[in-house]
């Protein structure tokens, strides 16, 4: 092992961000170069060409042939010109990651030559090619929808995600166009496609909403569209490949199956907000400036709780841009990490005993006008609509609460919930002292006291502490909201949402579409509370918003949680108020199907029955494919490492005893190790039987559902058993016996 750590972590590759010498590219030289983006295309298509496109973006007229031909040709000679051999549709199955099959833009011509036929090579791209492909559809995961005989799925350019290039190897490159997959008739088979109707829902009610309380004039033109924002914070680990590649278990599932807490990790509390390790911050910069090249924000960079572990986060875009770029930036720090000889890991609980990884979406929603709906800091006039999309998403996750929990829900992901370092299994919200109190006293129709809030108080400065209700002003609420609450898994933070919950390593489409989902609906149902209140009004008075308000303001409480989610004292309180606690996957996907949820998706037009049955067979099934990969692992490296060492060490004990017997000295201490180590052993080998026998019993069960919940509840369990003993072997064998680098050298060789 030691050997392995020299080699690797030797002089890592010195990288020149100056790309030929120099000073290095300044972020704004290099952001979106890569990008074939709207600038880009007014730059290279014919004017009416690009007029015809942007009116097929806005959504008034489709694509025809004479401008997707000319597109298709314009992006074909922007990307020959950056070295583009092939041109890919990069689509988002649903299996977490991207998909792309590559075509080169090869074609071949015939010329004759006084008769002599010579073929010779061309590049093309038609606009048939760019907007629509159809890769072989039954190779991925479909939930039943489709059977292998019609085994048809197309993937269509997504012309609101721009085309861009990623560098290859040897200074070729490849076009990449986000498309959405479905199939033939029509049926999402991806995350993109309802990702982009969760949307196009929201925006709807949301612009109709505001047609009812806003009073347009020339200082506050209509908005015209309405999106959602998103800015991902994602954490991971980094580790060292050479001793990565020596752990079967990180190889295969992404997480260490074995191990024992070192003696240092955590506790010192001293790897937050750390210096970054050189090597670190070497692939951490390369990384970054590859994403400025691709459009991607990148923002912040920093260590976090656990060692070896990091976050980044870029600045918020629109979500479904957010939900690209996330992909592309672990898609990106997984291949630059690998030119540093280190290894990334998105699992949410690669190790045990220290902090596991998540990606907290924050989320709002947005105007064309450049207004945040959640900001509370607007000007007074504006406070009611912000009260307005805040209670409306109140609604949205006491009702679909369970939902939201489906969307995070993995086999991954609970490892790391509910662990006393993550949001538990029940879904509240947390709103911080300010807000809650602006709530409060709407419902109780008194003027606003900051001051009655108590001590949490004291450190935030609030302009005036009675507000006139009638107006709910919210002076400076934004700027000085300062107290934090990192237990909660959808917290106010701000002007924003922040979804906690989120696994490190799952794609957030599926979260957020079911989030968009969820407000939509609620703000469809408010728009009807709110149309009965005003009458005949065109436009609803302050008294009718107020009035809607409090309305809900009383129906959510229960959905507001203020204090530590951690604590044992919240799940009995949660329990009290009726909102589920969700521990486990296979229960919280059976959520997806729950009656209620499946109408609001029905009904909201993002899933149809079928989609959402599939999605739910799909999940199931991967979870129950993911334990059983795990147990299978487990049980290779215990047979075939864990206890061979055991023996080995037994032996090697046994020997010296005897020989330390044969000159007549005494022996008690080898025998005494002997003596405590057999039994671990001889448990460890029954253990070991029995999830054999249950990994064999697995093959008879037929049904997704039921094998995942034997997964959970007999798989996993027996595997902890295994573990359990494994690890203690791992305190007590010989360190030159064991075969595996242990958390030690895998957390400080970094
Ligand atoms: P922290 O949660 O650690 O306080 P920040 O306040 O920097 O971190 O914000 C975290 C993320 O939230 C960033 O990616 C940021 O761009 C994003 N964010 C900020 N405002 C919004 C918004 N209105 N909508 C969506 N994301 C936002
Ligand atoms: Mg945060």
């Amino acid at each position: 092992i030691n050997t392995v750590v020299e080699s690797l972590t030797k002089a890592p590759r010195n990288i020149n961000l100056a790309e030929g010498g120099g000073k290095a590219k300044t972020i704004t030289e290099v952001f979106g170069s890569n990008v074939f983006t709207l600038k880009e295309m007014s730059r290279t298509l014919p004017k009416p060409i690009f007029k015809s496109f942007m009116k097929q973006l806005r959504g008034n007229q489709t694509l025809d042939k004479v401008t997707a031909d000319a597109i298709a040709h314009a992006v074909k000679v922007w990307a020959i010109d950056r070295g583009a051999s092939h041109f890919t549709h990069w689509f988002q199955p649903m299996t977490d990651s991207t998909a792309e099959k590559h075509d080169s833009f090869l074609t071949l011509k015939s010329s004759f030559y006084n008769g002599f036929e010579e073929v010779t090579a061309l590049e093309t791209f038609s606009g048939s090619q760019l907007l629509q492909s159809e890769p072989d559809a039954s190779s991925f995961p479909s939930g039943g929808m489709r059977t292998t005989f019609e085994a048809r799925g197309y993937t269509v350019w997504d012309t609101k995600s721009p085309m861009f290039i990623q560098e290859g190897p040897h200074g070729t490159a490849i076009l990449y166009i986000p498309s959405v997959f479905i199939s033939y008739n029509g049926e999402a088979l991806d995350e993109k496609s309802v990702l982009l109707r969760s949307s196009e829902v929201l925006n709807k009610v949301a612009l109709e909403i505001l047609s009812m309380i806003d009073e347009v004039d020339e200082d506050h033109p209509r908005a015209k569209n309405v999106f959602t924002t998103l800015g991902t914070e994602q954490e991971y680990f980094l580790i060292d490949r050479g001793l990565y590649t020596l752990r079967p278990d990180l190889k295969i599932t992404g997480r260490t199956l074995l191990g024992g807490l070192p003696p240092r990790h955590q506790q010192l509390e001293d790897h937050y907000f750390g210096k970054i390790p050189t090597r670190v911050l070497a692939a951490i910069s390369e990384c970054e400036h590859e994403l400025a090249k691709l459009g991607v924000p990148i923002k912040t960079r920093h260590n976090e709780v656990a060692p070896a572990q990091f976050e980044v986060a870029p600045i918020f875009e629109e979500a479904m841009q957010a939900v690209d770029h996330n992909l592309l930036t672990m898609d990106v720090l997984h291949r630059v990490a690998h030119r540093h000889k280190l290894k990334v890991l998105f699992h949410e609980k690669p190790f045990r005993g220290v902090n596991g990884s998540g990606k907290h979406c924050n989320w709002s929603m947005s105007t064309d006008q450049g207004d945040n709906l959640l900001d509370p800091s607007a000007k007074p006039e504006n406070n009611l609509r912000f009260l307005l999309f805040l209670v409306a998403t109140l609604k949205a996750v006491l009702d679909h609460g369970d939902l939201l929990r489906a969307g995070i829900a993995s086999a991954s992901n609970d490892h790391r919930l509910g662990a006393h370092e993550a949001p538990p299994g029940i879904i509240s919200v947390f709103l911080g002292s300010q807000l809650n109190e602006v709530l409060n006293s709407i419902e109780e129709n008194r003027p606003v006291n900051y001051g009655a809030t108590g001590t949490q108080m004291q450190n935030v400065r609030v302009k005036g502490t009675v507000l006139d209700l009638k107006v709910a002003t919210l002076p400076s609420i934004a700027r000085d909201l300062t107290d934090r609450n990192r237990t909660s898994p959808f917290a106010f933070t701000g002007n924003k949402f922040e979804f906690r919950a989120v696994g490190s390593k799952q794609s957030t489409s599926f979260p957020v579409t079911l989030l968009n989902s969820a407000v939509a609906s609620s703000l469809t149902e408010m728009k009807a509370a709110l149309r009965k209140q005003m009458g005949d009004k065109k436009i609803a008075s302050r008294e009718d918003q107020l009035a809607v308000i409090r309305e809900y303001i009383i129906k959510t409480k229960s959905i507001r949680f203020e204090g530590d989610n951690y604590t044992d004292e919240w799940v009995v309180e949660a329990a009290k108020r009726g909102l589920p606690n969700i521990v486990k996957s296979p229960d919280a996907f059976k959520c997806l199907l729950r009656k209620e949820n499946a109408e609001m998706l029905r009904q909201t037009g993002v899933f149809s029955d079928a989609e959402l049955t599939s999605r739910y067979h799909i999940l199931m099934e991967k979870y129950a494919k993911d334990v059983m990969i795990e147990a299978q692992t487990l049980l290779t490296m215990v047979v075939q490492h864990v206890l061979p060492s055991a023996y080995t060490y037994r032996g090697e004990l046994a020997d010296t005893a005897s020989k330390i017997v044969a000159i007549g000295l005494d022996a008690t201490a080898e025998s005494r190790v002997l003596k405590e180590l057999s039994p671990v052993v001889a448990s460890l080998q029954d253990r070991v039987q029995e999830l054999e026998n249950l990994t064999n019993d697995w093959t008879t069960i037929e049904d997704v559902s039921e094998l995942a919940v034997y997964a959970s509840d007999k798989v996993i369990p027996a595997m902890e058993a295994v573990r359990e003993l494994a690890d203690s072997l791992e305190r007590t064998v010989a360190d030159k016996l064991w075969s595996f680098p242990k958390y030690t050298e895998l957390f400080l060789n970094i």
